[in-house]
């Protein structure tokens, strides 16, 4: 297995939308879940027969390609879902990051034992929070969206619907997206300039992006860096780069309580393992995952209250440093009745990531 991180280029207007709001307007995400994406590139590969339908059977079973969820480059930088612990002042526009401050007695205590005194550095106490924005914020150069009437289509007679008219805002060409992925070796040498579909209206030739970079991600020097967190006796913090939510057969909770990497270690062949458990998580449960049907190649909507990317997590670890950095890049693979769920729970211990220090 091949870890990459790749950068992805829309190429036609992508339509990418949020829950249908009443008066029938679909808002952009500013992300792509990662779900759409894993669809997106495992249709490409099916369409341009290098892979076979077998492989994409067992896809649904036991899935060997992952990606995470995909967030905006902003003028060459990459952003990353903001945490709870960051505010924006709304009278300076400052951006405070309480992490750094809050970090040493989340790792001694287990979880918040005071109250921070939450304000800018001019004194305001008018702060916003930023949690699950992406972060650095998009400057003056934003590419803007368009938007797109089309006619609603009934599912059970496959025609347009009368008077069914929604409005969809779209991706713009020309954004970037970046991603993490997991593929199987002899996928690797496919993914760089794979021109993939993304979302709605694939046919009229909404949704073309492109992989415009591919490089490969090194584990043994992340695991060096994850080494030095982890220390003996006290909770390490970890940074959640995507929705948490912990299925069991027809049910499911916001979150994990206890993590077992055997099973993501199993993948790669790995001796080591290692197990987490969940002390306390600063997030907000209201996100909604989907899952992608690859027969009917659509989006199925099986969790409506997930954790938003961005969540503080408090655990206990005990296990190899390789094994936290297999679970950074692959999460776990949640199932919900016969809906695999991928691209989730991928932690990072806070310390080694880079929105630790990040608007400070
Ligand atoms: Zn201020």
């Amino acid at each position: 297995m091949k870890f990459l991180e790749v950068e992805l280029e829309i190429l036609s207007p992508t339509i990418v939308t949020e829950r249908r709001s009443l008066r029938g307007f679909l808002k952009a995400l500013d992300y792509i879940p990662a779900s759409t994406l894993r669809g997106a590139i495992l249709s490409e590969l099916y369409r341009r027969g290098i892979v076979k339908e077998s492989f994409l059977e067992s896809e649904r079973a036991r899935p060997s390609v992952i990606t995470s969820y995909a967030y905006p480059v902003v003028d060459g930088r990459k952003t990353y879902p903001a945490h709870p612990f960051m505010y924006e002042c709304k009278i300076c526009k400052v951006v405070k990051n309480y992490l750094s401050e809050v970090i040493e007695d989340l790792e001694s205590h287990g979880h918040l034992s005071k109250l921070a005194h939450l304000t800018c550095e001019s004194g305001h106490v008018a702060l916003e929070s930023l949690y699950s924005k992406p972060y650095p914020k998009e400057g003056k150069n934003r590419v803007p969206t368009s938007r797109f009437l089309c006619t609603g289509v009934s599912k059970e007679r496959g025609t347009s619907e009368i008077g069914m008219l929604y409005e969809y805002e779209a991706i713009a060409p020309g954004r970037k997206f970046w991603a993490t992925m997991a593929v199987p070796d002899e996928l690797e040498e496919h993914v760089d300039g794979l021109e993939v579909r993304i979302g709605r209206g694939i046919s009229r030739g909404f949704g073309r992006s492109r992989i415009i970079k591919s490089s490969v991600i090194g584990l043994r020097g992340l695991a060096a860096k994850i080494e030095e967190v982890i220390v003996q006796g006290k909770y390490i913090v970890f940074y959640a780069s995507s929705p948490l939510v912990s299925c069991h057969q027809d049910s499911y909770e916001p979150y994990p309580l206890e993590v077992d990497l055997s099973s993501l270690t199993a993948k790669l062949a790995m001796s080591e393992g290692g197990k987490l458990e969940v002390k306390a998580v600063y997030g907000r449960a209201d996100f909604r995952i989907g899952g992608w049907d690859m027969y009917e190649n659509v989006e199925k909507a099986p969790v409506e209250h997930a954790t938003r990317p961005g969540a503080i997590v408090v655990a206990k670890y005990s296990g190899s440093p390789l094994a936290l950095v297999a679970l950074s890049l692959l999460g776990t693979i949640e199932r919900l009745g016969s809906t695999v769920i991928t691209g989730v729970n991928m932690l990072h211990p806070a310390r080694t990531h880079p929105i630790f220090k990040l608007g400070e």
